[in-house]
């Protein structure tokens, strides 16, 4: 079990977390970025990404946290492959240990732990996940070739999912609790024209159906909301894209939250409660949650552990 000391210690390696060790590293913090859960975060479970400033032709989300990966190593970051499971704030050095029994100590925290999919809570839907069920189609949309699936939600991640699914199964439904969606104008559009895609408006699943041994999805029980009628949709999977709960579980009693879990930083800074510790990107962010946002914010958030530590803060 090791010891490590860091000027600058950094949870979470989306785009908040690699920008943040970009510029403490630039700033010779000598940052340690411990990548968390999902290492380069949520961008590396999309696929096209046509809005992050600087790239004319669409780029891929994983291709992009490389690189924001390889920029902050080649600035001085040391990048590593953990979990923080345990940690204490009442003092300074901070106290972080990890899933491998590691102890990281920061003088300064940055918190860029970002946020998961939620899922609807059926236990139908519990049953099946990994068997037909999944929040994540980039990752599971290949299993679906020829077959022909739902997407739950109405927002930019659903229809981008919908869309992305019909590269594999013949046909996606969207079923969305409203009669409009809130995804962006261009997003909708494009799923509108796509002859694979069709809507299920007001309605909500109410049972993911399927047989056992071995899990098998065949359908989806739909209530539509307005008339209550219940019908039965045959798919062989459904994707569950109805947004994010920001991962903030290790921080309860210690930082101030929300009543969503989001933790809450000082009106245009990343300063929570505890003196010394930043937050930046989706962790605290249930407005914007872009990429270019969450990067913004991690600058934010390494120029003032830079001040703390310079002792202006
Ligand atoms: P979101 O915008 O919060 O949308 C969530 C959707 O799920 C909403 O349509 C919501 O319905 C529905 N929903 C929520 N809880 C539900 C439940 N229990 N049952 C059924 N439906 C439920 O989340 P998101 O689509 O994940 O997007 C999150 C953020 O990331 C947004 O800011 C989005 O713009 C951004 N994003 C951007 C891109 C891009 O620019 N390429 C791609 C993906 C995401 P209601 O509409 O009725 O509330």
């Amino acid at each position: 079990m090791a010891e490590h000391r860091s000027k600058v210690l950094i949870l979470g390696s989306g785009p908040a977390g690699l920008t943040a060790a970009i510029y403490a590293a630039r700033a010779n913090l000598s940052p340690f970025v411990i990548a968390g859960m999902q290492p380069g975060g949520q961008m590396t479970i999309t696929t096209d990404v046509e809005n992050y400033p600087g790239f004319p032709d669409v780029i891929q989300g994983p291709w992009l946290m490389e690189q924001m990966q390889k920029q902050a190593e080649h600035v001085g970051t040391r990048f590593v492959h953990d979990l923080i499971v345990e940690l204490d704030l009442s003092k300074r050095p901070f106290r972080c240990v990890s899933d491998s029994g590691d102890i990281y100590f920061g003088d300064t925290l940055v918190i860029a732990t970002g946020a998961s999919a939620r899922w609807l809570g059926l236990p139908s839907e519990k049953q099946f996940q990994g068997f037909g069920v999944s929040a994540c189609a980039t990752c599971d949309g290949f299993f679906f070739r020829g077959k022909e699936v739902a997407v739950i939600g109405g927002g930019n991640t659903a229809v981008e999912e919908a869309i992305y699914l019909t590269n594999h199964a013949t046909k996606v439904t969207l079923i969305h609790r409203r009669d409009s969606l809130r995804a962006e104008k261009i997003m909708q559009q494009r799923l509108f024209a796509n002859p694979k895609i069709s809507m299920i408006w007001d309605s909500a699943v109410e049972e993911v159906v399927g047989k056992s041994n071995p899990n098998t999805v065949t359908g989806v029980r739909v209530r539509n909301l307005k008339t209550n009628a219940l019908t039965d949709l045959a798919v062989d999977g459904m994707f569950v894209a109805i947004g994010h709960s920001p991962n903030t579980e290790l921080f309860k009693d210690v930082l101030d939250m929300d009543e969503n879990g989001y933790l809450i930083t000082a009106p245009d800074s990343t300063r929570t409660n505890v003196p010394g510790v930043f937050a930046c990107g989706d962790v605290q962010d249930h407005v914007y949650r872009q990429a270019v946002t969450a990067a913004g914010t991690g600058c934010m958030a390494a120029l003032e552990a830079d001040r703390f530590l310079a002792g202006h803060a």
